[in-house]
Order: structure tokens, then C-alpha cells, then sequence
């Protein structure tokens, strides 16, 4: 089961994906989570990226088109893949449609996870991560069980640095003109599922698993 994840940023990809990993033990391939690693562990491509994060926007296509397509020909990916964050353009997109029919292949569901922008800059204002597992929380409402430790790995958690006001916006503003056209892009192929991302967690891994089973 090949599966894009689509929203917002802070619509709750990460959780969503991490839910369908467990859930159907294919990768969760998060390009955000990639570029992370690459900046803790100082590398190239983690030095350029940071630069355009900082500022909230996005890295450039060359930079991110041939990772992704490189990391679905792993073997792990035979059976199907989650990919969190990509295609965020339309070039993106192009890029993956082209790479999959390559290898007669193609995406079977974009799930666009729908949440309007009030409730976005509210949610990525309380959201809290672990440095450690890429747990993520959020202060009010999903509280880790002893405050500010991951329940998973016991690290202590931080807040993203492109999680403030400033840079949360200008995300939203790019989200907006580079990838909501992605919506219609992929409501063409006739793969796109819309789901409600305001209902909850536990609410959304139910419209899931009626979506996918
Ligand atoms: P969020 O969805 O919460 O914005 P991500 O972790 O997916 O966070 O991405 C963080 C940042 O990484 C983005 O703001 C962008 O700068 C960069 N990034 C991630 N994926 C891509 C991509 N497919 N294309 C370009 N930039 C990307
Ligand atoms: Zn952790």
C-alpha cells in the first residue's frame, strides 16, 4: 500500500504515519525528519537545508526529489510506504508520479488531512518533540505522561525551532501557494481521501482504518 499524507504543516502527518507504520508495518519516510537528522549529524545536505527551514521555507525540488526516490527503492519499500512531507510541490509530485510508473508502480491513497489555519498556528504553538525518537506531543493536547520527558525513550522534550509564531506562518503562507495545489493534483488521479484533522486523534485513526481497511 503506497500512501502520500497531505495537510498543513502541524496537521498531524507525523502522528497519522506513525499510526499506519505500526499499523501496516510499512516505512514512515518523513522528508522533515530526514533533513533533521542530516542537520544533528552535520552533514552537507543538513547544512543546506537548515537554511531555507529556518526561514519556514522550502528546500529546494533538486535537493529533495533525488533522497526520496532513492530511499523508495529500498527493499523495506516493496510492500508499500508512507511518505510524510513529500511531494510538497508540483514538480515534487511530477518527479514521484514518474519515478513510480518507472517502476510500474503508483500511490494508492493521499490522505489530505484537513485542518483550517487557526487551528494549525494554535496546535504548532503547544507542539512539543523528543530529540531523541521523534515522538511527538502537544501541552494540552497530548500531554506527555510526565511533563516535558517522552513517554517513549525518557529524553527531554524541546520545541522545534521553526516552531515559533513567525516562522509558522510563513510556513502556512508557503503551504498554501506551493502545496495545496496538490489537492486537485492528486483528486485527478482519483487517490485523494479527505480527512477531518480538527476530530481528535483517536477519532482520526478510526476514519483510517475505515478508509484502508
Ligand atoms: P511540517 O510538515 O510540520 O512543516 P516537516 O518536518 O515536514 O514539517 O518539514 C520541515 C521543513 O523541512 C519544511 O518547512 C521544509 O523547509 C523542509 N522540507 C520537508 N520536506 C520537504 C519537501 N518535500 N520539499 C521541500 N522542503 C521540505
Ligand atoms: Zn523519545
Amino acid at each position: 500500500m503506497n500512501i502520500i499524507m497531505l495537510g498543513a504543516p502541524g496537521a498531524g502527518k507525523g502522528t497519522f504515519s506513525a499510526y499506519l507504520e505500526e499499523k501496516y508495518q510499512i516505512p514512515h519516510i518523513s522528508t522533515g525528519d530526514i533533513f533533521r537528522e542530516n542537520i544533528k549529524n552535520n552533514t552537507e545536505l543538513g547544512a543546506k537545508a537548515k537554511t531555507y527551514m529556518d526561514k519556514g521555507e522550502l528546500v529546494p525540488d533538486e535537493l529533495v526529489v533525488s533522497l526520496v526516490v532513492d530511499r523508495l527503492a529500498k527493499d523495506d519499500c516493496a510492500k508499500g510506504f508512507i511518505l510524510d512531507g513529500f511531494p510538497r510541490t508540483l514538480p515534487q509530485a511530477d518527479a514521484l508520479t514518474k519515478a513510480l510508473e518507472d517502476a510500474e508502480s503508483g500511490i494508492d491513497y493521499a490522505l489530505n488531512i484537513d485542518c483550517p489555519d487557526e487551528f494549525i498556528i494554535n496546535r504548532m504553538a503547544g507542539r512539543r518533540v523528543c530529540p531523541g525518537c521523534g515522538a511527538s506531543y502537544h501541552l494540552v493536547n497530548v500531554p506527555p505522561k510526565k511533563e516535558g520527558v517522552c513517554d517513549v525513550c525518557g529524553a527531554e522534550l524541546i520545541q522545534r525551532e521553526d516552531d515559533n509564531p513567525e516562522t509558522i506562518a510563513n510556513r502556512l503562507r508557503v503551504y498554501h501557494e506551493q502545496t495545496q495545489p496538490l489537492i486537485d493534483y492528486y483528486a485527478d488521479q482519483k487517490v485523494l481521501e479527505n480527512v477531518d484533522g480538527t476530530i481528535g486523534r483517536d477519532n482520526v485513526f478510526a476514519v483510517l482504518d475505515k478508509l484502508l481497511d
